[in-house]
């Protein structure tokens, strides 16, 4: 049989489910490639996947098995083909990717996390997806949420000598000194990071913080922080200037981009080597010269 797999979002990043479906199709003897949309109905049997809800939804052939969380936040892969290994030849992928864990304890509104996934509960560990590359994607939304299941996951890429990106972010609210202690063994691919959205974690924020600069380089830390949806301009400047005292990086997360404040605050932070020498007011000021400029130059 011959099997189309549709990428709905785009083939930069992996898409797990995907490669979980092929390895089930290839062990059953059938030939598997991704297709685009258009090629689609010259295929036998077509699944597609949407991950992001903002990805233009494509005309499928009828009978496609359309699933992801953009498309249905109650869609699974049946478990004969959630166990799979992922066929990394699909997309060519030298890294691994995968979950160990699924699901959040935390209750973020603008989060579909606890609503997709429920509660936090292991699934697994990096040798369910893993087999000898040099770096790893840890998918897991709140990987440090278990104690136990952290060291756990953590004795396994330092033991692999691996380079992991926890792409999902750490919860700071959790963190240990054993986590920070174990955390700087561990080989990094990208920074650490972590969110700061809501001003009540503040004193959570700075204890984790204080916990990891003891055994981690500030740099390697990035704390993003969510503007525009709950909080006040005075607030956004306050945490940001609280991260930057303790030495780590903030990176700000407009909620609405299009925003004029939010995305004139977030390109300042954003920007390291203006946020490091230029202040919030000057940065103001010069924005408000230059368009003053501007617009006296086209007069
Ligand atoms: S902590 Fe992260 S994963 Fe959990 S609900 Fe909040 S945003 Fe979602």
């Amino acid at each position: 049989m011959n099997i189309g797999l549709v990428d709905i979002d785009s083939h930069n990043v992996p898409n797990l489910a995907l490669m979980k479906i092929s390895s089930y199709h290839k062990q059953r003897g059938d030939d598997v490639e991704l297709c685009g949309p258009l090629f689609a109905d010259q295929y036998d049997k077509v699944y597609a996947s949407k991950i992001f809800r903002f990805s233009e939804m494509p005309k499928l052939p009828d009978g496609t098995i359309i699933g992801g969380s953009g498309y249905d936040l109650s869609s699974r892969l049946p478990e004969e083909m959630e166990n799979q290994f992922p066929d990394y030849s699909l997309y060519n992928c030298d890294y691994a990717i995968g979950f160990t864990s699924r699901g959040c304890n935390r209750r973020c509104p603008f989060c579909i996390v606890p609503k997709k996934e429920g509660r936090f509960r292991v699934i697994g560990d990096i040798y369910n997806f893993w087999n000898g590359q040099s770096r790893l994607m840890l998918l897991d939304n709140s990987l440090n949420t278990d104690e136990i299941h952290f060291e756990k996951i953590a004795y396994q890429i330092i033991k692999n000598n691996i380079e992991v990106d926890f792409s999902q972010g750490l919860d700071i609210r959790h963190m240990t000194d054993s986590q920070a202690e174990i955390l700087s063994h561990v080989k990094l691919w990208k920074r650490i990071h972590f969110a700061w959205d809501f001003m009540e974690i503040e004193k959570s924020v700075i204890n984790g913080i204080e916990k990891l600069i003891k055994h981690i380089h500030p740099d390697n830390l990035t704390f993003y922080v969510l503007i525009g949806y709950n909080t006040t301009e005075y607030q956004d400047l306050h945490r940001v200037m609280v991260l930057k005292d303790k030495g780590v990086n903030p990176f700000v997360m407009p909620f609405n981009k299009h925003n004029p404040y939010q995305k004139r605050f977030a390109r300042w932070v954003n920007h390291k080597a203006i946020f490091k020498s230029v202040s919030w007011a000057e940065y103001l000021h010069n924005h408000k010269t230059h368009n003053h400029d501007e617009r006296t130059m086209t007069l």
